[in-house]
C-alpha cells in the first residue's frame, strides 16, 4: 500500500503473492520509506527486489525477515544475496510504542499485533491526522503471543485486515482445536505410525511446537522424537532470542529453565526408520522445501499428514486435502495410503475477534478494509459500517483513494 502526502511517499508493507511469488506493481523511485508490519512473505517478501532508501520494522522482524528473504532467493531467484545485504543495510528497527519521525510530515509508532513474533500495527501521524494500519492481527492470546494491543491513540482513518472477515468465518476455540490436534497425533503414534506436519517457518510452527511439548510434559501425549527441518530451525531460535517479545507465560517457562519449544531434533535419516515420530517441516502448503522428501512416508497407511492451515489452489497441500490417491513431489509418483487430516491453526483473528477488536480501539472516522478475499473484505466492510456507522470502503487492488 502506498501513502502519498503533500511532502512524502511511503509504503505500508511490500510483499509477494504467496501463491506464485509475483511482485507488486510499484514505482519504487522517490519512496521515502517502507514500513513493514511483520515478517510474512505477503508483507515483506518483495523488499530486496527494490532499492528502498529506508525500511522500518520491529527488532525481531529484522531477523525473521532475513531468513524469509534468504529462503526466497534460494527458491525463486527473484533477487540475490547482494540485494538482501543492501536491504539489510537500509533497515532501522523500533520497539513497540517508540515514536519515530520518518519523513517531513510523517511520524510513526508500532503496536503489538499479536499475529507472529514482532508483528505490529502501524500508527501514523500525518501532519496531525492519525492513521492506523492493523497489519495482520490476532486479538486473542495464543500459546506464544500476547493479544493484539488495542490501547491505541485516537484514529482518524483505520485500515483493517479481513482474512476472516465474513460472519461465517468463526473458528472453534483454541482448546477444542488443540484437543483434536493432539487426538490425531496420539491415534497415529499408538498404531506405531509417524505424523508429518507441514508448516510455514514463522508463527504457526512455534505455536505447534509449544502445543506438542506442553502435552508431552503433562503426559497427555506420548513422548516420541520430534524432528524439525527447514527454515523453522532458525526461526524458532529467533523466537527464543526475543522471548521478551512473547507472552508472559512463555517468558516464565524460559526463566524456569524450560524451553517452550521443546527438545527438538534436526531431521535426519532416523525419520525413516521404524519407530513412531513427529516430523515438522516447511513449507506449509507442501509446494516446496524439505517437507517434500517426507511425503514418501505416506505410502504407509499407518502414517498421517496433518495440514495446519489454508492450502492454496495448485499446491500439493491442496491436492492432498482433496484426497488424491497419488502425488508427484519429485520425479516419481507416490501412492497416498496414509491419512490426511486438516486442523487449521490460524494466527489471524476470526470474524468475532475482528468485531471485538473494532469495538475496543478508538472509533475511527473512516475505514478501509484490505487483505482478504473479495467476499471477506466486502462482508467485513458491511459489518464495520453497521457497527460503527462510518464511511467504509473495501478497495480493489490498484485503486487510489483519499485517506482522510
Ligand atoms: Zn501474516
Ligand atoms: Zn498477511
Amino acid at each position: 500500500m502506498e501513502i502519498d502526502t503533500k511532502k512524502s511517499r511511503i509504503l505500508l508493507d511490500c510483499g509477494m503473492d504467496p501463491s506464485d511469488n509475483s511482485l507488486p506493481n510499484i514505482n519504487s523511485k522517490d519512496i521515502g520509506a517502507v514500513l513493514v508490519s511483520h515478517a510474512h512473505l505477503d508483507h515483506c517478501g518483495a523488499i530486496p527486489y527494490f532499492d528502498f532508501k529506508k525500511i522500518y520494522c520491529t527488532t525481531p522482524t529484522v531477523d525473521l525477515m532475513y531468513i524469509i528473504w534468504k529462503d526466497i532467493s534460494k527458491l525463486s531467484k527473484t533477487y540475490n544475496e547482494d540485494s538482501i545485504k543492501n536491504a539489510m543495510g537500509s533497515i532501522e528497527s523500533l520497539n513497540y510504542g517508540e515514536e519515530k519521525k520518518i519523513t517531513n510530515d510523517i511520524t510513526m509508532k508500532m503496536y503489538d499485533a499479536g499475529h507472529i513474533l514482532g508483528s505490529s500495527s502501524v500508527y501514523l501521524d500525518i501532519d496531525g491526522k492519525k492513521l492506523l494500519y492493523t497489519g495482520d492481527i490476532n486479538e486473542v492470546e495464543s500459546r506464544t503471543l500476547s493479544p493484539a494491543d488495542t490501547d491505541i491513540d485516537e484514529i482518524d482513518t483505520l485500515i483493517i485486515e479481513s482474512t476472516y472477515g465474513a460472519p461465517m468465518d468463526i473458528k472453534p476455540a483454541r482448546k477444542v482445536l488443540e484437543g483434536q490436534f493432539i487426538g490425531e497425533i496420539s491415534s497415529t503414534l499408538k498404531k506405531g505410525g509417524k505424523v508429518i506436519i507441514p508448516v510455514f517457518a514463522v508463527g504457526r510452527a512455534q505455536e505447534i511446537l509449544s502445543i506438542i511439548f506442553n502435552h508431552m510434559r503433562s503426559g497427555s501425549l506420548e513422548r516420541v522424537p520430534v524432528y524439525v527441518d527447514g527454515a523453522l530451525i532458525h526461526t524458532t531460535g529467533i523466537y527464543l532470542t526475543y522471548s521478551h517479545w512473547l507472552n508472559p507465560k512463555i517468558r516464565n517457562s524460559l526463566e524456569n529453565g524450560m524451553n517452550p519449544f521443546g527438545d527438538v531434533k534436526k531431521a535426519d535419516n532416523s525419520v525413516f526408520d521404524n519407530d513412531p515420530c513427529i516430523v515438522i517441516s516447511t513449507s506449509g502448503m507442501v509446494q516446496g522445501g524439505p517437507i517434500l522428501q517426507y511425503l514418501k512416508l505416506l505410502k504407509n497407511p499407518n502414517n498421517k499428514i496433518i495440514l495446519t492451515g489454508y492450502q492454496a489452489e495448485d499446491t500439493l497441500g491442496r491436492e492432498l486435502e482433496e484426497g488424491v490417491k497419488e502425488i508427484t513431489p519429485f520425479k516419481n509418483k507416490i501412492p497416498v495410503n496414509g491419512e490426511i487430516v486438516k486442523i487449521e491453526f490460524s494466527a489471524h483473528g476470526d470474524y468475532n475477534s475482528l468485531v471485538r477488536y473494532l469495538k475496543k480501539i478508538p472509533k475511527p472516522k473512516k475505514v478501509f478494509v484490505v487483505h482478504g478475499e473479495k467476499y471477506q473484505s466486502l462482508s467485513l466492510a458491511m459489518t464495520v459500517w453497521k457497527t460503527l456507522k462510518v464511511p467504509t470502503i473495501a478497495p480493489t487492488v490498484g485503486s487510489i483513494l483519499p485517506l482522510f
